[in-house]
């Protein structure tokens, strides 16, 4: 049976070009590109065309780009270096309720060393309410942070809307951008954005390695101590072969995005329509037009997300339910009761998440399968027989 992997989000493959250009580091070029002598030079010299190419994706310049080992240590980094840049000014910041784990997990951390944090909340498309971000703002809040997309529901938020307000009221702003970078446009520059995180895995580069975009002028203190490496701003020896493949995965991102966009857009509104039109009643999560051009999410009444994962499961289908780091936790996940949906609806749901190595007939078959398993676990639900009978009645 042909394996159907719909769960991109989660971590997508590898490009071709990038796995290539990363096996020289793993053999003969294998210096240290902080050594002085020869063998460093090749590395040295990769690793600088790797933050070119990245910095040149985001309207950046490459002294901006700080390499780390991926999205969660970009996003501790922001947070708590970001935090702690203006003691004077005051110990408040302001998250969204629907962030990664990597965000909320750390605003927690930073509220136990004796900070403030204001979690502004959704609408039921998952965008941010801005006159409550607005309001939220007081003279003593330092940092502003809002993911560029949400890794569940695919909903992008303004993110030049919250960059140009915090640049007018003098505070900083982070943006997780992981599943957005190499997928979307995006412009540090014309988004007043001052930092930025964004990981390799997630746009086709390898895993365990990331970055973190730093605006010039701002002296965020490491995170990582030990070592002189990017700028003495986070030590730890470069991971050479990570950081090339990621470099090659991000200039053929973008030069391949606007027809990728175009490719995603059309299998993830077929895949929408069909949902909506064949299996009733089941709801759309996430903005319509606002999102990931990737990104489909449902919830099926009388249906739980795991059986149906199970049922797609036996067909090769690889999808995932509310959150892929909430598996093995019966707690619905915090982005879907974020949007307001009822528990029982919650549990309901299911992510797919398409990249541009599927095909519009995948996306046929995995909707058939759907449609089919929905029904067939609706069939052995009594709380939908008596549902039914009541509609009909
Ligand atoms: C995957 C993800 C992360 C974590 O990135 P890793 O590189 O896997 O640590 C952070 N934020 C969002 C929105 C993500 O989707």
């Amino acid at each position: 049976m042909e394996t159907v992997y719909l769960d991109n989000a989660a971590t997508m493959p590898m490009r071709k070009e990038a796995l290539e250009a990363m096996m020289p580091f793993f053999g003969a070029d294998y210096g240290n590109p902080a050594s002085i002598h020869s063998m460093s030079r090749s590395p040295r010299k990769a690793v600088n065309e790797a933050r070119e190419k990245i910095a040149k994706v985001l309207n950046a310049e490459p002294s901006e780009i700080y390499f780390t080992s991926g999205g969660t240590e970009s996003d501790n980094w922001a947070l708590v270096s970001g935090s702690a840049l203006r003691p004077d000014k005051g110990k408040h910041i302001i998250i969204s309720t629907i962030e990664h784990h990597a965000i909320l997990e750390t605003a927690d951390y930073l509220v136990k060393q004796g900070y403030e944090v204001t979690k502004v909340g959704v609408d039921e498309t998952g965008r941010i309410r801005l006159d409550e971000l607005i309001k939220s703002i007081r003279p003593d809040t330092v940092l502003i942070s809002v993911m560029t997309a949400n890794n569940e529901i695919g909903t992008i938020q303004p993110i030049a809307e919250i960059g140009k307000i915090a640049r007018e009221k003098g505070i900083l702003f982070h943006t997780d951008a992981v599943q957005a970078f190499g997928h979307i446009p995006l412009d540090v520059k014309a988004m007043n954005i001052d930092l930025l995180s964004a990981s390799g895995h997630k746009f086709g580069g390898p895993k365990g390695v990331g970055f973190l975009y730093v605006r010039k002028g701002i002296r965020l203190q490491p995170f990582m101590h030990g070592g002189e490496q990017e700028n003495g701003r986070r030590a730890g020896t470069t991971n050479v072969p990570g950081v090339v493949g990621m470099g090659v995965a991000a200039e053929i991102s973008a030069r391949d995005m606007e027809e990728n966009i175009a490719r995603l857009t059309a299998m993830r509104d077929r895949c929408i329509e069909r949902i909506e039109s064949e299996i009733p009643y089941c709801r759309l999560n996430g903005h319509r037009t606002e999102r990931l051009p990737g990104n489909v999410n449902f919830s099926f009444k009388f249906v739980e997300g795991e059986s149906l994962l199970m049922s797609l499961g036996l067909k090769g289908i690889c999808v995932s339910t509310g959150s892929a780091c909430a598996s093995g936790s019966l707690d619905p996940s915090h982005v879907l009761l974020g949007i307001g949906l009822p528990h029982e609806i919650a549990h309901g749901s299911i992510r797919i998440s398409l990249s541009e190595y599927n095909t519009m007939e995948q996306v046929e078959y995995a909707t058939d399968a759907l449609r089919d398993a929905v029904a067939n676990i609706r069939s052995l639900s009594p709380l939908y027989d008596d549902f039914i009978k009541g509609e009909g009645a």
